[in-house]
């Protein structure tokens, strides 16, 4: 069981691409005599979808639970911006008042 439990992929679930039915590992199956905690990958081929009969290639790999789909994304991306220091910032707003005021100034220059 210690080993299992090293591998993260181990208990990603697996939906039913014809149903809709999620495989849990953590679950198992116990219509099928699949006790709880085994990996999608260890269950026998025998084994069907307990809704609609499928077979175990008719599952997609879903994740484990919990993991919510775009976590990874916004990390990255409330990453991105607290790497600026705030000197940084400072000189992106300053940066942009200056430029404002060259804008601003350029257009009295015209007339
Ligand atoms: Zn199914």
């Amino acid at each position: 069981m210690s080993e299992q439990a090293i591998d993260p992929t181990a208990l990603d679930r697996y939906e039913c691409r014809v149903c809709g039915y999620a495989y849990e590992p953590v679950k198992g199956d116990d219509k099928q005599n699949i006790s709880p905690g085994t990996p999608f990958a260890e269950l026998p081929p025998t084994w069907r979808c307990p809704v609609c009969n499928a077979k175990p290639n008719a599952f997609t790999n879903i994740g484990g639970a919990g993991t919510a789909s775009g976590f990874q994304e916004n990390l990255g991306y409330g990453l991105g911006v607290n790497q600026m220091t705030p000197t940084q910032k400072n000189i992106l707003i300053f940066g942009g008042l200056v430029l404002a005021f060259l804008f601003f100034m350029s257009l009295y220059g015209l007339q």
